[in-house]
């Protein structure tokens, strides 16, 4: 089916969900080709539309087998007080019945399926949680805990990337740390600190952005070896931190992997630090959330050159939830 793609309006809703003062990139980046609130809603008002709309991305599935007789059950309308979705697989030989979203992402929420897709456009587009709640009416809760599902996602997608950089490719190291031992409201709770690495010389970067618990050889060694491609040209400023470490000897772990570590540094990763703390500062975090709120930061770091944020992010739901197709 069409789904338009336009420029998105004005949107005087709400600012951004992290910092209240948006920048002007924060803006470039939400609406280049980004679909918007008027198109998605009137695809959502029709519930043929919506389903057609959803398996377009193949976040719902295209077909359902009866479990009795073992044939394609077909697609049909019911009441909306029989079930919230308007649809439903059928086979009316056996009297089969089975949600349109049973196996998928959906299958564990409560929610309206067409709240669900609005929600999930909300995060794509940046909304607080403030005027998510008021766009979909649902609970400040239900908005948080989906969101974090969302950021699942992202986390699941950042796990499947696979490594950065590769022979010859220049990558820069560098190391921050992210709050305060302070608890002062709308900090971090405590002090941690996030490990990154970027190749040098993109726009829109290849980045690694990781929680740390302990900064020592063995974890930098770990930290290379996850993320970084053999044969990688590593600047960093850091490497005397780790050296003199016993258990580690930096130049034979470089040698193993073809890996050449410069003493030097390019400002990108400092760079990307900076932007990183921008977005982020704006809510109080615990620890245990942050690395779900690096993944979101890289991924939206990964659309931001491919048009619509909300697109992109059905198509990688639909490939990391593959729907079943029978029971
Ligand atoms: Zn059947």
């Amino acid at each position: 089916m069409d789904v338009l793609c336009e420029s998105a309006p004005n949107d005087d809703d709400c600012g951004t969900r992290y910092s209240s003062s948006s920048s002007e990139d924060d803006e470039r980046r939400d609406q280049g080709v980004a679909m918007t609130y008027m198109t998605l809603d009137s695809i959502l008002n029709d519930n043929s539309r919506m389903f057609e709309f959803l398996r377009s991305f193949g976040v719902l599935a295209n077909k359902y087998v009866c479990a009795t007789c073992r044939k394609p059950m077909s697609c049909v309308k019911v009441a909306t007080t029989r079930c919230g979705d308007g649809l439903m697989w059928r086979c009316a030989k056996d009297k089969v019945w089975r949600s349109v979203r049973k196996g998928t992402w959906f299958e564990k929420s409560k929610i309206k399926l067409k709240s669900i897709v609005l929600l999930t456009y909300c995060f794509c587009m940046r909304k607080s949680v403030q005027s998510t709640c008021r766009i979909t009416g649902l609970s400040d809760k239900t908005v948080v805990d989906w969101f974090l599902s969302c950021r699942e996602i992202c986390s699941a997608l950042m796990k499947k990337r696979g490594k950065i950089g590769g022979p010859g490719v220049v990558v820069e190291f560098g190391e921050s740390s992210f709050g305060s031992n302070k608890y002062d409201k709308g900090r971090w709770m405590a002090e941690v600190w996030v490990w990154g690495a970027v190749v040098c010389g993109k726009d829109h970067g290849e980045l690694v952005l990781n929680v740390v618990e302990k900064r020592d050889a063995r974890t930098l060694q770990w930290f290379i070896e996850e993320h970084v491609e053999n044969g990688t040209v590593i600047y960093s400023d850091k490497w005397d931190s780790y050296e003199d470490a016993e258990e580690f000897d930096l130049q034979s772990f470089a040698a193993d992997h073809n890996y050449q570590f410069r003493n030097k540094v390019t400002g990108t990763m400092e760079r990307y630090w900076k932007e990183v703390k921008r977005v982020l500062e704006g809510g109080k975090r615990r620890r245990s959330g942050l690395q779900s709120h690096l993944d979101e930061y890289i991924w939206r770091e990964s659309v931001f050159v491919h048009g619509c944020a909300f697109h992109s992010f059905m198509q990688s739901v639909g490939a990391l939830y593959v729907p079943r197709v029978e029971d």
